[in-house]
């Protein structure tokens, strides 16, 4: 693998501004549809840690554009520019009052589909990211059985570390099929994975419940201990067809005889850290003026930097 700055311009990247997409996750949740195809069907859908928002892009091509009675209602803790049929709130998945504004927008219908690509920043400590990720993705899970649909689906971003046993096992109470995928746009060097949750049907009785959710994650429990039929091993499947780009190759930025075109970013960060030295240096604002982004000055600068 090269160096990370490298990495982050791979193959999807390129594709991703080549295509409008806001972001190169855009893919995998194009490479999960294909392989379970998750959208059929859907009118009514959740995008759970959504910014900048290419899965919410995804969901409005996909769904709003060819049907406008769809109801998408996206979610992050950052703000994100404004996207067709898609409504946004911004607040932490993990704080009650958002899970209840956003049940508030379903007015009593559920979703048919709620999928969380959500991630903490990363701190290195592959320990501290999968208990933050988990967290994130309980937290995501309690709020898709306030408004996921009976037989309704959920996808949702996991790190494979040694844990993830104990959540497929907590999935399992709440879906008939649970399966684990790979996205060929997800690089093989990261431990991300994505888990494909069909067929909600919650135990019966089962109330739910922010403020005090069956969802827990007992530490001191080894679900590596279950055997024989109380042990449920999760389907891994690779997915994305073998023909698609492979995330972790390096291919040329130029196609024959047809040069490179750079081309900026689809949509420029509205609320950038650096915004404030934007303004301090050129009394401008960066969300209205994307030429505030670092420049690049040609495609050979580009591909080495
Ligand atoms: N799916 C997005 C896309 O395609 O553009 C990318 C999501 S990005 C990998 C992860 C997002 O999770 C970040 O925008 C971050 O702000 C969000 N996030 C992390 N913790 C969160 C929380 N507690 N509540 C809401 N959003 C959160």
């Amino acid at each position: 693998m090269g160096k990370s700055s490298k990495d982050k311009r791979d193959i999807y990247y390129r594709l991703a501004k080549e295509q409008g997409w806001r972001a190169r996750s855009a893919f995998k949740l194009l490479q999960v549809n294909e392989e379970f195809n998750i959208f059929e069907g859907v009118s009514k859908a959740v995008d759970l840690c959504a910014a900048p928002g290419s899965w919410s892009q995804v969901l409005s091509r996909q769904l709003y554009e060819n049907q406008k009675e769809v109801k998408i209602v996206a979610v992050d803790l950052q703000a994100m520019a404004p996207l067709p049929g898609v409504i946004q709130i911004q607040g932490d998945i993990t704080k009650t009052s958002t899970a209840e504004n956003i049940i508030r927008h379903f007015e009593g219908e559920d979703a048919d589909l709620v999928v969380c690509d959500g991630a903490p920043d990363v701190t290195g400590l592959h320990d501290i990211d999968e208990f933050i990720q988990a967290q994130l993705l309980l937290a995501a899970l309690n709020i898709t059985t306030h408004v996921l649909k009976h037989q309704g689906t959920f996808v949702a971003k996991i790190f494979r570390g040694k844990d993830v046993a104990l959540l497929f096992s907590q999935l399992r109470i709440f879906f008939t099929d649970v399966k684990c995928c790979k996205p060929r746009s997800s690089r093989n060097s990261s431990i991300e994975a994505f888990v494909v949750c069909r067929g909600y049907n919650p135990p019966e009785g089962y109330i739910p419940s922010m403020i005090n959710p069956m969802l827990q994650l007992d530490y001191n429990f080894d679900f590596d201990s279950l055997e024989g039929v109380n042990r449920y091993v999760v389907p891994y499947i690779a997915c994305g067809d073998l023909s698609a780009y492979d995330s972790d190759k390096s291919y040329t930025l130029q196609e024959g005889d047809v040069p490179y075109v750079y081309r900026p970013p689809v949509q420029s960060p509205i609320d950038p850290p650096y915004k404030q030295a934007c303004i301090l240096k050129n009394g401008r604002n960066v969300s209205q003026n994307s030429s505030l982004l670092p420049e690049v000055k040609d495609s050979k600068e580009t591909s080495e930097s």
